[in-house]
């Protein structure tokens, strides 16, 4: 198994770079942010509780994404997972570490996109994704071949997030700093964090990736 955790503020590149890890090598990703979009949008009890939260750029409770995350470990059979958005609190990180022991695992390398503050503003609003097979895109850096259509799979269902708009980004960046930023002390005590430099452009920070985990997978 090779697990791994993709780390960084809000429009760091996680998705972008989860999404490449699924198809080169066959990970399976885990995004807490998809998981609870989509209970949203399917109108669940637990989307009802978090849809004000997430629009206002809080952070949902650990035991609502601890336990979405323990039904996927549970239920999804994979040779990897890809973990993006989670954990996000010290809580999580202790959670995330007894699931994974209990099903005889282990991380094998967190990896810190490291992006600065004012790149995540231009990131966060040229944004959009097709919400039929969710490719992430931009529109300066990653724009689709054809106007409104997904290079991908051609559906023209290309979404902007509510989220992604200057308030609710300056309230994820507070949390990001406050309560997911500590995970880079944690888990350089564990000796599990690689820093990249997420800045570079998205093959740039792929092939650094790629380099992190074939030096991760020697020790
Ligand atoms: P981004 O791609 O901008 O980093 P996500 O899609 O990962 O954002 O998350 C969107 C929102 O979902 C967050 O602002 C938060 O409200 C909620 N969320 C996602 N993952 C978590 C988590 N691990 N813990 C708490 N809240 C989460
Ligand atoms: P996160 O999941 O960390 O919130 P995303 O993967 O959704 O971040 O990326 C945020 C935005 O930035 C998207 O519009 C994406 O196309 C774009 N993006 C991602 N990586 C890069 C990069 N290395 N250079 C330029 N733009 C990028
Ligand atoms: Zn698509």
């Amino acid at each position: 198994m090779t697990n791994i955790i993709l780390l960084g503020p809000p429009g760091a590149g996680k998705g972008t770079q989860a999404r490449r890890l699924v198809e080169e090598r066959g990970l399976v990703q885990l995004s807490t942010g998809d998981m609870l979009r989509e209970a949203k949008d399917s109108g669940t009890e637990m989307g009802k509780v978090v849809a004000d939260v997430m629009a206002r750029g809080d952070l949902v409770t650990d035991e609502i994404v601890i336990g979405l995350i323990e039904e996927k470990l549970r239920m999804v059979k994979a040779k990897g997972f890809i973990f993006d958005g989670f954990p996000r609190t010290l809580a999580q990180a202790d959670a995330l570490g007894a699931l994974l022991r209990r099903s005889g695992n282990q991380l094998d390398a967190v990896i810190e996109m490291q992006v600065d503050d004012n790149a995540l503003v231009e990131r966060i609003s040229g944004r959009f994704t097709c919400g039929n097979c969710g490719e992430v895109y931009h529109d300066k850096t990653k724009p689709t071949a054809r106007a409104g259509v997904c290079d991908v799979c051609g559906s023209g269902d290309l979404r902007r997030r509510a989220d992604d708009n200057a308030e609710s980004l300056k309230q994820r960046l507070m949390e990001y700093y406050k309560k997911t930023s500590p995970l880079i002390g944690y888990y350089y005590a564990t000796g599990d964090l690689f820093s990249v430099d997420g800045l570079r452009d998205i093959d740039e920070v792929a092939q650094s990736i790629g380099n992190v985990l074939d030096q991760a997978k020697r020790h």
